[in-house]
């Protein structure tokens, strides 16, 4: 499959479940993100806030962002700008439907990247909704740990992979 047959294959697989049952199925995926060294250790975490289509991080971003820093991308134009969120922060509706913090760039650096995705395969590879946010942003952080998480249907044998996307370091997956 290439990666615009890919993407629809997850679309397809997408709609076999209601948006209540993606949040269900997000929960043990969150979980096992909550219980991952990785995670644990990081005082820093950027993470996103999802779509309806995507593993469900609301609750886990509201417990967590009063315990670690918690980044949150915003949309501008064609980049990623990280924004802290704390619990004083307002969200507001971005670009795509995101929810994204009101609040300054932040500048500092990440001890964890949490990344959502199209499908990910066994080798850490990552498709994306084709816009190629992520491999841009992502490139300027070579040295820090990425974990995408996604539902068991998105994590397939191989992903197609150009020379600008970025490999995860690991996938959390369920
Ligand atoms: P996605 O990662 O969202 O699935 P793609 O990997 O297909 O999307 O990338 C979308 C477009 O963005 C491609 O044309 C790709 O070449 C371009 N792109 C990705 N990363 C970079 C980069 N670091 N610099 C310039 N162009 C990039
Ligand atoms: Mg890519």
């Amino acid at each position: 499959m290439d990666k615009k047959e890919l993407r629809s294959y997850v679309r397809q697989q997408k709609k076999q479940f209601t948006p209540e049952q993606l949040i269900e199925k997000s929960l043990p995926i969150m979980q096992k993100l909550e219980q991952h060294p990785l995670f644990q250790k990081a005082a820093t975490v950027m993470l996103y806030s999802s779509l309806p289509d995507e593993v469900f991080t609301h609750d886990f971003i509201k417990n967590w962002c009063s315990v670690k820093k918690i980044i949150l991308p915003t949309v501008v134009g064609d980049d990623i700008i990280p924004v802290e969120m704390n619990a004083q922060t307002h969200l507001v509706v971005g670009d795509f439907d995101i929810l994204e913090p009101e609040s300054e760039p932040y500048e500092g650096g990440f001890d964890l990247i949490v990344v959502p995705g199209m499908a990910f395969d066994t080798q850490g590879n990552r498709l994306g909704r084709g816009k190629g946010y992520y491999d841009r942003f992502l490139c300027q952080y070579p040295d820090v740990p990425k974990i995408g998480i996604c539902f068991d249907f998105q994590r397939v044998d191989a992903v197609p992979t150009e020379p600008t996307d970025i490999p995860m370091t690991e996938i959390i997956y369920g």
